[in-house]
């Protein structure tokens, strides 16, 4: 596993205050006190790991998940009554940046991502709130959500899953074939998103349904995993669509109000990672020699880092004014979408940029860019493209 840099809580990007640190004042305070778990606990653990693993084991991300959960960090944003700590969205922004930037590969698992609770489930019944929210907030549990299939990516209105009523017991049987999911082979259960005539639901599916199969795995570019499910006449109670009788048919409305929340987290993790190998660049450039200079001082270098560091700043601000948004109730899923396009891309630049800076040295196994460079292009994939972000601004220009 690439060996991460010990947080130091402040940027090395900069020499004083940058703009964006206005709008981080308001939690630094838990924001220094997620650093400081990061640092005194999942960077020991981080550092023990073999250096050309990608993915950490198993019960190593369980134990950094229960463990965060135990401190109020892991889905943060959650009420206290549903097991989380009642934090405002921007505050679970600045955790994800900070995970990103400390460099620490433990540090994503401490925050609820696509295996923790989710926004799906807010519209559940209270008895699919107890047995499948609360336990997710509280990081006893582990899902997956299988959305995807082999002919609806992107376009994700046009699913050939099935959910048909079964007369005899009142309950529903599920056919077809999802892709890309992560998580499904530790998952408790599945949130299967299928067609009732025509309409997308929320179901839940337990792991040990006896019609629910991992087919084939998809090993990615940065270790994580990802699976085919298999749903073949799986049979599942009545009261397994998420939200009850209510709840057929409103699959897309109910998770469109949480993907402008969705974006923003990935949109923080990205410019936390962004900085972080902006600070790796510079750090490197300092001190590299070549031709008797260092190389900080050649211009076509300074430019690589220069760029990156405009880039990054602008990409924070517009994350961290669009959660002042959610919290405020005014966002729009334009300005999400904004702020994902332009983080993801940004991000995926300023790696390379970096790893470029450092020669030979960062492209080579076990060097933490080196890492970053396969595991950050996933995020202008994952929540919708970069193009489908754009089909949603160029939407509310009134254009398309
Ligand atoms: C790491 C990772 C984890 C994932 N985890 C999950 C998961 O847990 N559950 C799940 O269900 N899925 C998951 N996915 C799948 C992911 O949601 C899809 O890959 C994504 O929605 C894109 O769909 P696709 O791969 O079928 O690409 P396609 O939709 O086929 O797109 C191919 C290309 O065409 C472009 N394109 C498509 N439509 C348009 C358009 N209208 N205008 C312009 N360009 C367009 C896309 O931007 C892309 O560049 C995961 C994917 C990755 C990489």
């Amino acid at each position: 596993m690439s060996t991460p840099l010990a947080t130091t809580g402040t940027s090395r990007t900069s020499s004083g205050s940058s703009p964006s640190s206005v709008l981080e004042a308001d939690h630094r305070e838990l924001v220094d006190a997620f650093e400081s778990f990061l640092r005194k606990e999942l960077v020991p653990l981080a550092a023990e790991l073999p250096e050309t693993v990608d993915m950490p084991p198993t019960e190593l991300r369980d134990y950094v998940r229960t463990r965060s959960a135990q401190l109020g960090f892991y889905a943060g944003d959650y009420p206290e009554e549903l097991g989380g700590s009642g934090m405002p969205f921007s505050a679970v922004v600045q955790l994800h940046h900070a995970a990103g930037r400390s460099g620490c590969p433990l540090a994503p698992y401490a925050l609820a991502g696509s295996d923790g609770p989710s926004p799906l489930l807010r519209h559940g019944t209270p008895e699919q709130i107890a047995a499948y929210l609360v336990p997710l907030v509280r990081g006893e549990a582990v899902r997956c959500l299988a959305l995807t299939e082999p002919h609806a990516g992107s376009d994700a209105f046009h699913l050939t899953t099935t959910a048909v009523r079964d007369e005899a017991s009142g309950g529903w049987v599920l056919n077809g074939r999802k892709t890309f999911v992560s998580n499904a082979d530790r998952a408790d259960f599945a949130i299967v998103i299928a067609s009732v005539e025509g309409a997308a639901t929320a179901f839940v599916v337990d792991a040990d349904n006896p019609g629910l199969r991992i087919g084939q795995r998809y090993d990615g570019m940065s270790g994580e995993p990802l699976f085919e499910l298999l749903l073949d006449g799986a049979r599942v109670a009545a009261d397994a669509v998420i939200g009850g009788a209510d709840g057929v048919g409103a699959a897309m409305g109910n998770g469109i109000d949480s993907l402008s929340r969705g974006r923003l987290v990935v949109a923080a993790m990205c410019n936390g990672i962004a900085e972080y190998a902006l600070a790796q660049g510079i750090e490197y450039a300092r001190e590299r020699r070549a031709f008797g200079e260092r190389i900080g001082a050649y211009q076509h270098v300074q430019e690589h880092l220069v760029t990156s560091r405009a880039e990054v700043e602008a990409a924070k601000l517009l994350t961290l004014a669009c959660a002042r948004l959610v919290d405020a109730g005014t966002e729009a899923p334009e300005n999400a979408a904004l702020a994902k396009l332009t983080s993801s891309e940004t991000a995926v630049r300023v790696v390379d940029r970096a790893l470029h800076v450092h020669g030979a040295t960062g492209w080579v196994r076990g060097h933490p860019l080196e890492f970053l460079y396969r595991y950050v292009r996933m995020m202008t994939i994952i929540e919708g493209t970069s193009e489908i972000q754009k089909v949603i601004i160029a939407r509310a220009m009134g254009l398309g």
